[in-house]
């Protein structure tokens, strides 16, 4: 039979588990284990609300068997099986969800060892014990793998074989049990010196590994266990009584104790057993950090296991994510993603929400409506909201991973829906500080704020860097105050629709008044407007309709001019507006222009050569008006119009 290649990816993560040398090689059970769970989850739900299945929920279970002659280990399911097509595509690549985060960690691993990066051993091996890898970790002990199954619906069964990197074949098949399912048959590696592959078809040894990892996996894992009894012998004692002597037989067993993780008593269950529950049921392979466990009595009564990742999922900002928790009634998995358990700004939480007032065969339609849901959402928004604020005040550092991960989420929820969820969210938005030189909450500014200071002041553009040296900022930042800086393109709408913070307004340095002057000083910047009108009035005619305004400005310091807008668009909305437009190749957000304004320094040189020249050269006063104007864009980060004729003006005014 013609072998077929596995895909690319899927055979450097097999060669990986083919030759691990990893210690820990005994995850494979889990991973086998946990994807047989999985499959009867998927063949009970089905039987809930179709007859055929034929099955009641108490027939469901997983057998494990270990044959020391053969030297195999087989891990069989009655869940939902595989058709060919299945175990192909299943089989075949790279299934798991997490596996394509998991090779960008193998080959950035691999390309800073200095090993030539042949796989970066430790490293990827470091990975395998955090995360599993699914069903090819298998391979870290067999050196055939046989896969039978019967898909639910199906008549005829298939088989699967591979011996490891050179390929599989796939066959029709006459498996030997009845209805769905799927039976791994693993023959292990031959012993080395360092390791022996024995020990997993020692009974006490899958014994303790099912223990171990698979404990609180709902379904039934039975396995053989010997044990011993006393019978009569035929001899007899002295006193003509049957002897009795030890006789040892063997007997089906339950192993695990079949109580969700989520079901068992806090004070049971250790934080870590929470975080490996999370690692291996939500393919991430950092530690959660957040583990929430909620218990509720009263108007609905649920457990809820929840978790706020340290890292958003590859996929977490395309449309391919899907949002929700695990919705569960008395242990059986109702539905995947329960979209309506979480509110959309909290979307990254995750987890398991069980409750027994839910009935089994409730549909989609009906679970949107239900106010059991709204209940026990509103309870976990509070809930997860209470437990971010107190990481953000107890470890800043674990907040900040979150963070950076999550942040956006947090500021979209509160641009979105009119500012509806902003008394929600707005305490945990985090800002860059021009003083801290870091993120940090919003009360933190307004807490550090001295007596005098009346806004919360902030200036947005495309980097720190820019923004740094941005002119306006110069006068706010010499009074002591400190400056938000906001680079994300979200940031002017997050600002928009806040307001303000504790009573404190927000203020544009770039485009708002900030108030820092001097009454005196204010007059004084009046009449010097009043005495250079004629001077303003030519610039701004000079400019032909590029800017709405000229004025004189007491925020500039040591700079000439600085650029501003007026009226409802800022200049950062033009660009993000830009942005869209570009995306969306339409027009429509094309005329969303900034009103803008030139700022000039009335103290600065550049003002007394502008206003010799509009008195002697009114030809030369133009192009310096030009000039000012290129000046103004360049320091706000706004792209000159026409950068040639720009060029061409510098050289002509600086030589001739
Ligand atoms: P993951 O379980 O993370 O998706 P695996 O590589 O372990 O990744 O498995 C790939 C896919 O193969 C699973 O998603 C599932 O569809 C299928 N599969 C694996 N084991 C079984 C099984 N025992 N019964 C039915 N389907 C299975």
């Amino acid at each position: 039979m013609a072998k077929k290649q596995f895909k690319s990816e899927s055979k450097r993560l097999l060669d990986l588990m083919i030759n691990s040398i990893y210690t820990h090689k005994e995850i494979f059970l889990r991973e086998l284990i946990s994807n047989a769970s999985d499959a009867i989850d998927k063949l009970c739900y089905i039987s809930l609300t179709d007859d055929k299945v034929g099955l009641s929920r108490d027939d469901f279970e997983i057998n494990i068997v270990a044959d020391k002659e053969s030297r195999t280990l087989t891990i069989r399911d009655n869940g939902v099986g595989m058709t060919a097509a299945e175990l192909e595509s299943n089989l075949g690549v790279i299934a798991r969800s997490g596996s394509l985060q998991f090779k960008k960690d193998m080959d950035a691993k691999s390309g800073d060892s200095s090993d030539g990066g042949d796989g970066g051993e430790a490293g990827d091996l470091d990975i395998i014990g955090q995360f599993g890898v699914g069903f090819y970790s298998a391979f870290m002990v067999a050196e055939k793998v046989t896969v039978s199954s019967r898909a639910y619906g199906e008549e005829k069964a298939s088989i699967w074989i591979s011996s490891g990197s050179d390929g599989y074949t796939i066959a029709s098949h006459d498996f030997e049990h009845e209805g769905a399912g799927t039976e791994i048959i693993i023959n292990l590696k031959q012993n080395t010196e360092d390791e022996s592959y024995d020990k997993y078809l020692e009974e006490h040894t899958l014994h303790s590994l099912i223990k171990k990892y698979s404990d609180y996996v709902r379904w039934p894992i039975v396995m053989d266990v010997t044990k011993s009894r006393q019978v009569e012998s035929d001899e007899t004692d002295d006193d003509g009584n049957k002897k009795k002597t030890w006789e040892d037989y063997t007997e089906s067993e339950v192993i695990n104790s079949r109580v969700p993780i989520w079901q068992r008593a806090k004070s049971d269950v250790t934080d870590e057993e929470c975080a490996e529950f999370y690692k291996e049921k939500f393919h991430d392979h950092t530690d959660p950090v957040a583990i929430l466990r909620v218990s509720a009595e009263g108007l609905v009564s649920y457990n809820a296991m929840l978790f706020i990742p340290g890292v958003a999922p590859y996929d977490y900002f395309t449309r391919e994510f899907k949002a929700g928790l695990q919705l569960y009634s008395s242990g059986i998995m109702i539905m995947e993603h329960c979209s309506d358990l979480l509110p959309e700004h909290f979307r990254f939480v995750r987890g398991v929400v069980d409750s027994q007032d839910f009935s089994l065969n409730i549909s989609r339609e009906m679970l949107q409506h239900d106010r059991q849901l709204k209940v026990i959402k509103t309870n976990i928004e509070k809930r997860v909201k209470a437990e971010l604020k107190k990481l953000m005040e107890n470890d800043i550092e674990k907040y900040e991973t979150f963070y950076k991960a999550f942040g956006i989420q947090l500021k979209y929820g509160i641009a979105n829906g009119y500012g509806m969820n902003k008394d929600m969210l707005s305490d945990l938005i985090m800002f860059y500080s021009s003083k801290a030189e870091k993120l940090i909450p919003i009360a933190e500014y307004v807490k550090n704020m001295p007596e005098e200071q009346k806004y919360i002041y902030y200036a947005s553009g495309e980097s720190i860097t820019l923004l740094d040296k941005l002119p306006q900022a110069e006068q706010v930042r010499d009074k002591g105050y400190e400056i938000f800086y906001l680079t994300d393109e979200i940031d002017e709408f997050v600002i928009r629709m806040l307001g303000k913070f504790e009573e404190k307004d927000f203020r544009s340095v770039i485009d708002g008044d900030l108030e820092l002057e001097s009454e005196e000083d204010k007059k004084e910047i009046e009449k010097q407007e009043t005495e250079n009108k004629d001077v303003l009035d030519f610039v701004r005619d000079s400019l032909d309709g590029k800017v709405a305004a000229v004025r004189l400005s007491a925020k500039l310091k040591s700079h000439p001019v600085s650029l501003a807008a007026q009226g409802e668009i800022s200049l950062e909305m033009e660009r993000y507006f830009k942005s869209m437009q570009g995306q969306q190749g339409n027009d429509m957000f094309g005329n969303m222009r900034a009103e803008r304004v030139l700022e000039l320094n009335a103290g600065h040189p550049s003002f007394g050569a502008l206003k010799e020249a509009f008195e002697n050269d009114k030809d030369k006063a133009a192009k310096y008006a030009q000039l000012l104007y290129g000046q103004a864009l360049l320091t706000a980060g706004v792209p000159l119009e026409d950068p040639s004729g720009f060029s061409e003006l510098v050289s002509t005014l600086l030589f001739g």
